[in-house]
């Protein structure tokens, strides 16, 4: 597809995605930085239900990063167990935690790159995290953006950093963080994986995908 049409088909995404989804957010809680961080490093492969209920649980707990810097990594695994993944989950917790307190000075990074520094920090949770607390333009690819985004024909890839590259190239700046937000609602709500609702979509007079 030749880029003036893709980005036609962006437009017409962004307008539709707008018109069904205005308010989608974050569906993690966001109290602080580095809790939202933690939450992202939780959600590998799990729920944000599920994490927003045993992140409350370790936060009311132990509440600072120098709490959980101090926190034995086998006492962190049993607490978030629930989330799957624990053993390298809590690796990771622990190291962003000792990060923030030491290299970080008490801040959470506004760099992506300086965020991948830690284990399980990959591009997808620093792209939230600079984007949810700092307001920094990046766009969230997750399992549902991934498929929406190839489904629509605005991607032909399935690694998401391809399909990162591919919407940047696109979509308009200012609507890369809630991009994300948007193309996870409609991935919930009808571009579902095993048996998308294309006959209701509001994208369907446009999507690649549609009646396929
Ligand atoms: S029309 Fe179908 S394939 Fe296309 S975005 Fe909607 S649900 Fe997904």
């Amino acid at each position: 597809m030749r880029k003036s049409d893709k980005i036609k088909l962006a437009d017409r995404t962004w307008e539709a995605l707008s018109a069904a989804f205005p308010d989608a957010s974050c569906s993690l809680d966001s109290d602080s930085p580095e809790r939202l961080a933690i939450r992202g490093i939780l959600s590998a492969q799990c729920t944000d239900v599920r994490v927003n209920i045993t992140a409350g649980e370790l936060f009311e707990k132990y509440p600072s990063m120098a709490d959980i810097d101090a926190l034995p990594q086998d006492e962190l695994e049993v607490l978030i167990k629930p989330c799957g993944l624990y053993k390298s989950k809590a690796k990771s917790i622990k190291t962003f935690a000792h990060l923030y307190c030491t290299k970080w000075g008490g801040e959470v990074p506004r760099d992506v790159n300086a965020l991948m520094e830690c284990p399980g920090v990959g591009k997808k949770i620093a792209n939230l995290i600079v984007g949810e607390i700092y307001g920094i333009p990046a766009v969230v690819v997750d399992t549902h953006c991934k498929r929406v985004m190839k489904r629509i024909g605005i991607t032909t890839h399935d690694e998401p950093l391809k399909v990162e590259a591919d919407l940047v190239e696109v979509f308009p700046e200012d609507t890369w963080i809630s991009l994300g937000h948007k193309a996870v609602e409609l991935g919930r709500t009808y571009c579902i994986s095993r048996a998308p609702k294309c006959d209701v979509c509001p994208l369907n007079d446009f999507c690649k995908r549609a009646g396929v």
